[in-house]
């Protein structure tokens, strides 16, 4: 997709700090963090929102979670806890029109919204 930032990270167009990646999918530090541990994990297909998600999608999503998950072992965050949250619209206020999960930890969260 033109102009989509995350599909140019995917693609080794624009620089990222990658925490993991596979043929569908990439996990990277986001660039203003706004906790101690905030790692983006990100499908390299280019679906907008989860308002755009088709059904055909779930399994990706499954995997975006198994990702996310192991992620957060890694960084030693799990056994504390931690947040996955994904935008969608501009209510949530989504800037990066490209599906994608926010994993935050390493610190207490606060509330939801
Ligand atoms: P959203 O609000 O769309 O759910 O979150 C988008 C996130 O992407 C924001 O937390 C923002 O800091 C991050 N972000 C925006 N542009 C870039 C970029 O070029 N590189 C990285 N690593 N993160 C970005
Ligand atoms: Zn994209």
């Amino acid at each position: 997709m033109e102009n989509c930032i995350f599909c140019s990270i995917a693609k080794k167009q624009s620089p990222a700090t990658v925490e993991y990646e596979d043929g569908e999918m990439i996990a990277f530090w986001d660039v203003e963090p706004k906790a101690t541990v905030h790692i983006l994990v990100v499908p390299k297909k280019h679906i907008a929102s989860l308002t755009e998600l088709k059904e055909e999608d779930a399994p990706l999503m499954g995997k975006m979670i198994a990702i996310a998950k192991k992620l957060a072992e890694e960084k030693g965050i799990a056994e504390e806890g931690y947040r996955i949250c994904i935008n969608a619209g501009k209510h949530s206020g989504q800037v990066v029109d490209h599906i994608h999960f926010h994993l935050l930890g390493g610190q207490k969260l606060g509330s939801m919204i």
